[in-house]
């Protein structure tokens, strides 16, 4: 078959994914962005690349240096400062007994299905993860499968990376498909930015494979602003709420982007427009590198109190700290 053949043949998401945008001088230029502005940050790029798809750019303001989607994925100068208590690690992950499996919670293990993103989020608490140690194959199936039997409080798989629908519709039905033998397992849970930054991931194939599964299906996504929530990822998530798949969202609370009230009821009311419920409201896990985006837990406090004040019970998210080693994330 001619390499043009295997291009055809490939899924329109994957297509996409291959034209991310790496260079940030390339995504400068097409944004309009003064030269200056960006040769000033250039350097931060080492610390963790710039990977951005095409169909997130193009929710981006021309010529907007202080674009709330644009400062989450630009390296920034303020990378290299270094503030006492954010580390490598926040959550103490890397030193782990079974690569590629965390067991952290009683009923629930999470599983680093695939390393790669379709995005690189500069706040990202997994920005040092030793990934490539971390690969998720038959055996780490086999090592996933072991520990569930050897526990039967497990009642559910989450399914995180990286992201996991980095993994084609094929790798996720050899999971789904060995999961589903495990009578102790009650749901599948997919957590997930990959449909926020590409919608196209939201196969009709791989909703139907979920409806069909046994498992009761939940997708978490990962939206910081209403701008995220687009014509087209509403008429994907359709799709998938059709099919009985369960649609949260998570969210973090990022300076500059989203800590202010009515950014956050806009994204709370978005995201209820396109069929999901904000679930968590997460308060900056504290990784190297991204003091820049932390905000006070006085101020993160405040802030949900006024969303109270502004909507439904149900279009507020719980704010929450993820605590190393703690069995659950921790209410502020
Ligand atoms: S998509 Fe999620 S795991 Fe990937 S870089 Fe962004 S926050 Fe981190």
């Amino acid at each position: 078959m001619s390499v043009t053949n295997l291009i055809r043949v490939r899924p329109q998401w994957q297509q996409e994914l291959a034209q991310s945008i790496t260079d940030p001088v390339e995504l400068a230029q097409q944004l309009e962005l003064p030269q200056g502005w960006v040769e000033q940050h250039l350097g931060a790029r080492k610390l963790f690349p710039l990977r951005v798809t095409q169909y997130f750019v193009d929710q981006m303001e021309r010529g907007n240096t202080a674009d709330p989607l644009l400062l989450q994925v630009m390296p920034q100068a303020d990378e290299f400062t270094q503030q006492p208590g954010f580390v490598t690690d926040p959550l103490e992950e890397q030193d782990n007994e079974h690569p590629g499996i965390l067991h952290k919670y009683k009923s629930r293990v999470l599983v680093i299905l695939r390393g790669g993103c379709a995005i690189n989020c500069r706040y990202c608490f997994r920005r040092h993860f030793p990934y490539q140690d971390h690969h998720f194959g038959r055996a780490q199936l086999n090592q996933l499968i072991a520990l569930v039997e050897a526990d039967a409080n497990i009642n559910e798989v989450i399914l995180s990376g990286g992201d996991p629908l980095m993994a084609n519709d094929t790798q996720l039905d050899t999971v789904l498909t060995a999961l589903e033998q495990l009578p102790q397992l009650k749901r599948i849970r997919i957590h997930s930015r990959l449909p926020i930054v590409l919608p196209s991931r939201l196969t009709q194939e791989l909703a139907k494979r979920l409806q069909q599964s046994r498992l009761q299906a939940i997708l978490v996504l990962h939206a910081n602003h209403a701008n995220e929530i687009t014509p087209a990822l509403m008429n994907a998530l359709k799709v998938w709420s059709n099919a009985g798949i369960t649609l949260l969202n998570q969210s973090v609370l990022l300076a500059r982007v989203n800590d202010d009230a009515v950014t956050l009821a806009e994204l709370s009311e978005a995201l209820f427009a396109a069929g999901v419920l904000p679930y968590y409201l997460h308060q900056l896990d504290k990784v190297a590198g991204a003091s820049h985006f932390s905000i006070s837990d006085e101020k993160a406090r405040n802030l949900e109190q006024q969303l109270r004040a502004m909507l439904p019970g149900f279009l507020v998210p719980k704010l929450v700290r993820e605590v190393a080693g703690e069995a659950s994330k921790t209410p502020l």
